[in-house]
């Protein structure tokens, strides 16, 4: 089944994962397959994984990341409630080398991949790879702590292939306030965007860059739809109804994603989808099912895909990597979603809305 419906994703930290190895040609483990993480190109082959949103990550400085692979405490996580402090802003000097750091591997991957994978910089990019089976990449920013006042790095980043922002991780920028880890809880839950944050969204606007909404409180997330002319997208959050954590979106904010014919990518971290909250692996697939039906009934068929979080968050325990994707296929099917919604779901839909920013 895995040839027929090919899975474009709304959000992966491969790049973090190889970033942290901290050696030289770590594109080549990509590449080769070091079989490590969640994702590398054999096994992104061997998945039917089309492609996605490659995020460029800034790790927290509070993290130390030689003894911590994972962004966030994942043991704080598993109490029956939980808010988890916001790390301290980054200054733009420290996270811009970090950045292109990420890009440089990035890149590296798709000059040594020899034509396997492509970074798509415009709308036929994405339909040139997707039908030449390249593995299609939108380079995604989270937290845009690299973009300084002036928008100067916006406009380098945006040269080398920069499509896709989101203003802030759970963390303070100088463009707004991330949502903390918090458990239960509305989102609402700060300031939203700063000035500077409001001249981002709108510079994203001109330049054809995708503003995702994921890691927003809520003031940040209307401050946005208020200004922003593009559909409004969250890569990787899931339903608030089923699971109230401040990372998860409320039924007023589906209604706004719908408006703007925007989208949702459906995350598999178990804090994000259990009722409970809690980060722990042994979580129901089934559960991945019921967040996707949710969201087809409040948004449409045509308004919800894929938002994995691999090489960023725990997976349940049946999602060992990329490769466990088919059991999520094969759930989806038994459920009873038709060949054409699966087409959506896993790839066209992604394809479409991005088709629609990103010129
Ligand atoms: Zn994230």
């Amino acid at each position: 089944m895995e040839n027929i419906y090919k899975i474009f994703d709304g959000h992966n930290d491969v790049l973090f994962r190889l970033y942290l190895k901290n050696k030289k040609n770590a594109e080549l483990d990509f590449i080769n397959g070091d079989n490590e993480g969640h994702l590398d190109l054999p096994r992104i082959v061997k998945a039917g994984f089309s492609g996605g949103f490659f995020a460029i990550y800034i790790p927290s400085q509070e993290v130390n990341i030689v003894s911590s692979d994972t962004p966030i405490r994942y043991d704080d996580m598993k109490n029956d409630s939980y808010e988890l402090p916001l790390p301290k802003e980054i200054a733009t000097d420290i996270a811009l080398p970090i950045a292109l750091e990420k890009v440089a591997i990035l890149s590296a991957i798709e000059k040594k991949s020899i034509g396997k994978i492509k970074i798509c910089k415009s709308s036929k990019d994405l339909t040139d790879a997707i039908s030449n089976n390249q593995i299609a990449v939108i380079m995604h920013i989270e937290g845009a702590e690299c973009i300084d006042k002036d928008f100067n790095n916006l406009e380098l980043l945006f040269n080398l292939g920069l499509r896709s922002i989101g203003p802030v991780w759970s963390r303070p920028t100088i463009f707004g306030h991330g949502v903390p880890f918090k458990f239960p809880s509305s989102p609402d839950t700060g300031e939203g965007l700063t000035d500077i944050g409001k001249e981002l969204i709108r510079h994203c606007n001109r330049m054809g860059i995708i503003i995702d909404l994921s890691h927003l409180n809520e003031k940040g997330f209307w401050d946005t739809a208020k200004i922003s002319s593009s559909p409004l997208v969250a890569t990787h959050s899931n339903v608030h109804a089923i699971c109230p954590h401040t990372r998860n979106l409320t039924d007023k904010q589906l209604d706004a994603i719908k408006d703007t014919d925007g989208m949702v990518g459906v995350n598999f971290a178990p804090a994000f989808l259990r009722t409970d909250g809690k980060m722990l692996a042994d979580t129901e697939l089934e559960l991945i099912i019921k967040h996707f039906d949710y969201l087809i009934e409040h948004l449409g068929e045509n308004r919800v895909g894929f938002g994995s979080d691999f090489d960023g968050a725990l997976m349940p325990n049946q999602i060992k990597d990329v490769t466990d994707l088919n059991k999520i296929r094969l759930l989806m099917k038994s459920h009873g979603y038709n060949h054409e919604l699966m087409k959506k779901l896993c790839q066209d839909n992604w394809i479409k809305l991005a088709q629609k920013i990103i010129n």
